[in-house]
């Protein structure tokens, strides 16, 4: 099901993406099929498949990718809110293969979520 890790053919510029922000620890794009007005998706340049596998040394590049999605969202002019999710393993949603956090804003939002 989750094999096909198609963000390392992102990181490594083998398929195109709208790139926002990069650095050595992480990068942000858009998504190519947004649900929202804003949706991105920000990943570490690390390989992580998933939240459930994070150890206690990812903690700083966890914080930074925080620190990064907290600045981008300024940055779009999401000052009404937003909504960063993380969807762990296949019951959650999780389609892709590598730990991403989906940064969305721009429309009201619902609770809970689907
Ligand atoms: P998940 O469902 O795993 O939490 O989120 C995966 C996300 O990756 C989905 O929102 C999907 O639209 C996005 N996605 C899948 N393939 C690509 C791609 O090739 N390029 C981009 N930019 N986004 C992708």
């Amino acid at each position: 099901m989750m094999t096909n890790n198609i963000f390392l053919k992102i990181l490594s510029g083998e398929i195109p993406a709208k790139i926002v922000y990069e650095d050595d620890i992480c990068v942000a794009f858009h998504d190519v099929n947004p649900q929202a007005p804003v949706h991105l998706l920000i990943i570490p340049r690390k390989v992580i498949r998933t939240h459930a596998d994070i150890v206690p040394e990812d903690a700083p590049l966890l914080g930074h990718i925080h620190t990064v999605a907290a600045k981008l969202a300024k940055e779009l002019g999401l000052n009404a809110g937003y909504r960063l999710v993380l969807n762990c393993d296949e019951q959650a949603g999780q389609t892709v293969p590598h730990l991403h956090f989906h940064l969305l804003g721009g429309r009201n939002m619902a609770w809970p979520p689907g």
